[in-house]
């Protein structure tokens, strides 16, 4: 594969400047006036703002993709996988200045942001295989002189939603698959931190993306709404909060489209007694606050079974003061802001909830001096330790840098929450026991699941998705099923008789 080099000179990864829409292969300036604002999370300051779209707005990017639509789809396999190897080779190129754009804006930390730009190559590699993953299959000789065929064709325009914790990596599960396929495509991302879809485009265009391909709306639920009931928008994916992914699937499919819409999570680590108690401690310490715990495969909740429970919060209590917390901009830092003042103050109040419904602050986050003394949306790690089922620190998606810990006295007691869960996004649990570990996998109702691994995020030729609330539609995201999500099958019933062998014949069509 052709590497590109190193860019000698990054780009100015943010500037001050207003974020646009990408409508037909270009910025296009906002025309609807409002506009949100985009913070720096390291320092509190507004960072720029960004424009909301319209619903004219919207209607313009649809266009765009609708007309590029046809010429994109006569595009041959072999120029489509060209273009897509162009995009990885990019991407990869430019990941550096990519993870800057991650890091001013969403606040995670530069290991982090290439971390999560890495797996996003990981889709856009999978979607140069193209050629081999959009083949149908043929039956010769289903009856005499009649074969079958099944091709695999786009769908037209699809539509992507996403959440602020991923900015670069959800969209590139979404429209590497979705283009690769010969769709067209119109991204919304996330208002609080929209600028890497932007630098995005401008790769695709780079890479030889014809012009309506790839667009990109900012905005809010003005434009949420309209590419929800736009018709001509086939397919809508969505990564984000449980409640608005049951809305946009609802919503969705009673226009007709084909949803597939990924929600919040609640992921719990199971520890059996027998598990390596630093393995453990390290694991849960790494899934739990990694990203600051904004990430939908964090580990938001650990079981203790039985003896594995007071090592296991004295080894995880005894790692947080070691971990740096600071701004991405520090090489050191291994830990970074939250992404708004907002979501950072809702995320402490569950410490105090917590102690008022009766469980343990082992380490409370308000107390690392970044919370006081920066204007950044800072909060240090935080430990609760006797947390039950019925408290809100358990019941919620917190989505910041809070452990819990459940004890309990055995596996079933620890299977019981994680199956009562309504949310089932990952899990993972930590044994030396190979038939407990696959007991877990086999009654676990999570569509996710980790053995001694803490974030079981699949690689990119596998799918991803939860169960339950964790997941409305019937297919998961990238991989094998993205390519089914983003195509639909044709079945071709052919055969070519000589003339003069036809009869006519009212029956039903046999085979035999
Ligand atoms: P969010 O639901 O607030 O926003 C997601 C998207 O929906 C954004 O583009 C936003 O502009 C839009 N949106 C928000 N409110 C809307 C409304 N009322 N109507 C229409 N559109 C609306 O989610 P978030 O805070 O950006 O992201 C965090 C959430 O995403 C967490 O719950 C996390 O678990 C989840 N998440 C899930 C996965 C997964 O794969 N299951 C992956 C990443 C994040």
């Amino acid at each position: 594969m052709t590497q590109i080099a190193e860019p000698e000179t990054a780009r100015t990864a943010a500037s001050s400047e207003t974020v646009h829409h990408w409508i037909g292969g270009r910025r296009v300036a906002g025309t609807s006036g409002r506009r949100g604002s985009v913070f720096d999370p390291a320092t509190g300051a507004l960072a720029r703002e960004v424009d909301f779209a319209s619903v004219a707005e919207v209607d313009a990017a649809v266009a765009a993709a609708k007309a590029a639509f046809p010429a994109w789809r006569a595009t041959s396999l072999s120029k489509r996988t060209e273009i897509m190897f162009r995009i990885r080779n990019l991407v990869e190129a430019h990941r550096r200045e990519l993870a800057a754009l991650l890091t001013s804006e969403h606040g995670k930390v530069p290991s982090d942001a290439l971390g999560e730009i890495a797996r996003g190559i990981e889709n856009l590699e999978f979607a140069t295989g193209i050629p081999s993953l959009m083949k149908g299959g043929f039956s010769e000789q289903v009856s005499t002189g009649v074969d079958v065929y099944q091709i695999r064709q786009p769908l037209g325009v699809a539509a992507g939603i996403t959440p602020f914790n991923f900015p670069a990596m959800v969209p590139m599960w979404m429209f590497a698959n979705a283009i690769a396929c010969s769709n067209t495509f119109v991204l919304k991302p996330s208002e609080k931190d929209p600028s890497a879809s932007l630098y995005l485009a401008e790769l695709l265009k780079e890479a030889g993306v014809p012009e309506g391909v790839f667009n990109v709306i900012n905005g809010d639920k003005v434009a949420v709404d309209r590419i929800l009931e736009h018709p001509d928008i086939a397919a809508v994916s969505f990564v984000g909060s449980t409640p608005i992914a049951r809305y946009i699937y609802e919503t969705g499919t009673r226009h007709g489209k084909r949803v597939q819409a990924l929600g919040g999570a609640k992921n719990h680590m199971i520890v059996l007694p027998d598990a390596d108690v630093d393995m453990a401690a390290d694991a849960a310490v790494s899934a739990g606050y990694g990203s600051s715990g904004e990430r939908c495969m964090a580990i938001a909740t650990v079981v203790a079974v039985g003896t594995a429970a007071d090592p296991l919060v004295d080894a995880i209590a005894a790692r947080l003061p070691k971990i740096k917390v600071g701004p991405g901009s520090d090489p050191a830092s291994e830990m970074g802001p939250l992404v708004t003042r907002q979501h950072r103050d809702k995320v402490a109040s569950y410490l105090d909830s917590a102690a008022t419904q009766g469980a343990t602050v082992v380490a409370d986050g308000r107390a690392h001096p970044l919370y006081r003394q920066s204007e950044g949306f800072f909060l240090g790690t935080s430990l609760i330790d006797h947390v039950t089922p019925a408290m809100d620190c358990y019941r919620d998606e917190i989505f910041g840098p809070v452990l819990t810990v459940t004890r309990v006295g055995t596996y079933e007691e620890a299977l019981q929450p994680v199956n009562d869960n309504p949310y089932g996004n990952g899990t993972a649990i930590f044994t030396r026991d190979g038939g407990a570990a696959r007991q877990y996998q086999f009654d676990v109702n999570v569509g996710m699941v980790g053995i001694n691994v803490p974030v079981p995020v699949p690689v990119a030729f596998y799918s991803f998705g939860g169960w339950k609330a964790s997941l409305f539609g019937d297919l998961h995201m990238y991989g094998p099923e993205g390519i089914q999500f983003y195509t639909r099958a044709k079945i071709v019933t052919a055969r070519w008789p000589d003339p003069g062998t036809s009869k006519v014949d009212l029956g039903f069509p046999r085979t035999r």
